[in-house]
Order: C-alpha cells, then structure tokens, then sequence
C-alpha cells in the first residue's frame, strides 16, 4: 500500500456504493453533504474507505439499536456525513441518530476489542483498526454524543501539499 494524494469524498461515496442499498431497506435516511473541491489528504484510499465503512456501520448500529429499544413519535434515523475545509484541514464528520456513547465508556471505544455488542454482532475492533488509519494519515478524531440524541465522530486531516 502507497500513500498517495486522496480526495476524501472519493472513499466515503465508495461507502454508500456498498452501502447504500441497505441503508434504503433499513429506513435510514442519508445526508451527504460533500464540499467539492476539497484539497487533497495523504492516505491509502482504501484504508480510508475501511474508516469511512467502520463509522457507517456503528452509526447503523446505533439507531437500529435505538428503534429496537422502541425510539419516541417523531423520531428519525439519520446518517449525516459532511465534509469541508476549516483552516488548511480537512474535516469530515460522521453524525447519527442512534443510542449515543454513554460519558464513561466514550474514551474507551477506540480500544481493541472493547465492544457492547452481543456475542457474533460485534469484534470491537473496527474503531481501533479505524483510529490507527486516521493517524497514519495525520489526523485526529474526535467524539460527541449525547445519550438519547445521538453520536458525531469529527475527523480532521492534514492538507497534502505537494513540495515537488
Ligand atoms: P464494534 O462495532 O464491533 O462493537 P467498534 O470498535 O466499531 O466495535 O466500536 C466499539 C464500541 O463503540 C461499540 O460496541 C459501541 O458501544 C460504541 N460505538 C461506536 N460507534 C458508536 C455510535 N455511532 N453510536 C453509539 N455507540 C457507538
Ligand atoms: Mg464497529
């Protein structure tokens, strides 16, 4: 695997190309709001799409797990994924309707392993793999989430500027 100059939209449409069609059956609504023309980030497109897939699929997860508990009138599944240019990075946040990650576990998720999921459902292993990907790239990730309202993972990458 090479690193190589990426446009971040191109992995995360990748996503929805496997994706999407599940997503439509399973009654999540999906917002893609992708700033074009973003400057490129440094990054294996693949690994990156592996993130993109990671993210997606808890943010799945989270609001299936939400209707089964029998979520209030009114209420919607989203998944919101944008991206953008703030100050030279890159920016892309993954945003969901689901559970949320309750304030005491929330800085443990990103360990090997660590899952709340049922036996066979989860290896909790895909934000671990995914949080040694960002960095690779130079990135950062961050959470918020409330219980009840949902989760946003925020990542942030470095620009690739070509030194030539
Ligand atoms: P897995 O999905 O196999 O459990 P992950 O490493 O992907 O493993 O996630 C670890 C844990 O983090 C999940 O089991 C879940 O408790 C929590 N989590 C991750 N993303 C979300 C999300 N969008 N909403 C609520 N909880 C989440
Ligand atoms: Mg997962």
């Amino acid at each position: 695997f090479e690193m190589e100059p990426i446009d971040v939209n191109q992995p995360i449409r990748d996503v929805f190309t496997v994706l999407g069609q599940q997503l439509r059956l399973r009654e999540i609504r999906v917002e893609l709001d992708l700033q074009p023309d973003l400057p490129p980030i440094l990054g294996v497109s693949n690994r990156l799409e592996q993130v993109f897939l990671n993210l997606v699929m808890n943010a799945r997860d989270a609001m299936e797990e939400r209707r089964e508990k029998g979520a209030e009138e009114g209420w919607e599944a989203v998944l919101r994924i944008r991206s953008s240019l703030e100050s030279q990075r890159v920016v892309v946040t993954v945003s969901d309707t689901g559970v949320g990650i309750p304030e005491g576990i929330r800085e443990r998720v990103f360990e090997p392993f660590f899952t709340t999921k049922e036996v066979g459902r989860g290896t909790g292993l895909g934000l671990s793999i995914s949080y040694g990907i960002i960095k690779e790239c130079g990135g950062t990730v961050e959470i918020e989430s409330e219980e009840g309202r949902g989760t946003t993972f925020r990542l942030s990458f470095p620009v690739y500027k070509d030194t030539g």
